[in-house]
């Protein structure tokens, strides 16, 4: 496979529009509809939609969500949208109406971003509300319908013919829907640092999960203590790069959940937005030296509005001002 080295100075891409903030569990929900624009308010208060481009959101088709997911649950998930009615999982993820349509919509966004990315037209995204980590490829789990995470990489090793993705994930959480989806495939680099599973749903991400058969040795699971802070995230931050150096990714994933900033209501994490920028800044670099730039940044967790606002603003800030480098000459 040979993709053109593009050399001209390609676009920082956000994703906004009122379809991608209907993803939601109803106002007064920790997932609720108003995240989106919490974010783009500081976006605007800093001044950063003036230097990124844009973009509308997309919605996925069927065929898009079935390279991930299975055909009985998307057509599950489909029936109870248009009733609203019952749990898409055991109990934490409940539909409403138009359910479907909103979770397509953060996967086709997702899809939107990775497609720009591979053709050239944009170098590094942001989509704030997507990063849905926790959905299995037959059921819903922890807010997530649609884990766009694994459609993202699905379509980047089937569609886009790449051999080798990296997933890294500074939620709270662990990002289980996509580890355990990819726990025996060596072409997803899967790096993981989170709130460890004894204390925070979902309760895995053991630092022995390593991936298994082929895979063994291509996973990451950094377990941290609840109160774990940006020192700590700063110390283990190098096994990350160290893991992508080792296996030459073609593209980059960050779920960059803000849940695991201080005061999140759901988690006991205490990063400040400085483990966001650092964790956006370093994957530039690695992007630019690794795989052409392509970096895909993917909103996840983060129920404290205020903190979601200011992490993503640091990753958002962070893709904008970041030099481009390596593949430039
Ligand atoms: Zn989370």
């Amino acid at each position: 496979m040979h993709h053109p080295i593009v050399t001209e100075n390609r676009q920082i891409c956000v994703y906004y529009g009122e379809d991608l903030a209907r993803y939601g569990f109803g106002h007064g929900h920790p997932f609720g509809p108003d995240r989106l624009d919490a974010f783009w308010q500081e976006v605007q208060r800093q001044g950063l939609d003036h230097a990124a481009c844009v973009c509308p959101p997309a919605m996925a088709d069927e065929t898009s969500i079935g390279r991930f997911h299975t055909a009985d649950y998307i057509a599950r998930v489909k029936a109870q949208s248009a009733t609203g009615e019952g749990f898409l999982d055991y109990g934490d993820t409940p539909a409403f109406p138009g359910v479907y349509e909103a979770a397509s919509t953060v996967v086709g966004t997702s899809l939107d971003a990775v497609k720009r990315i591979m053709d050239g037209e944009c170098r590094r995204a942001l989509v704030p509300i997507a990063g849905l980590h926790h959905a299995r490829r037959d059921s819903a789990a922890g807010f997530c319908v649609f884990n766009d995470c694994g459609v993202a990489i699905d379509s980047l090793l089937q569609e886009h013919d790449l051999e080798r993705v990296a997933y890294v994930d500074i939620d709270a959480h662990h990002g289980d829907g996509v580890f355990y989806a990819f726990e025996d495939n060596p072409a997803v680099i899967f790096a993981d640092l989170h709130e460890d599973g004894h204390h925070l749903y979902p309760g895995t991400g053991h630092s022995s999960e390593t991936g298994t058969g082929p895979a063994r040795g291509t996973k990451l699971n950094l377990p941290m203590p609840p109160g774990a802070d940006d020192a700590l995230f700063l110390k283990l931050w190098s096994q990350v790069e160290d893991l992508l150096r080792r296996h030459q990714p073609q593209f980059i994933l960050l779920q960059c959940g803000a849940d695991s900033l201080a005061g999140d209501p759901i988690t006991h994490m205490r990063y400040t937005r400085a483990a966001h920028a650092h964790a956006a800044e370093r994957l530039c670099a690695l992007a630019d030296e690794l795989c052409e730039g392509r970096l895909l940044a993917m909103g996840g967790g983060g129920y404290n509005r205020r903190n979601l606002a200011v992490a993503w603003s640091a990753v958002l800030d962070a893709f904008l001002h970041a030099p481009f480098g390596a593949d430039e000459h």
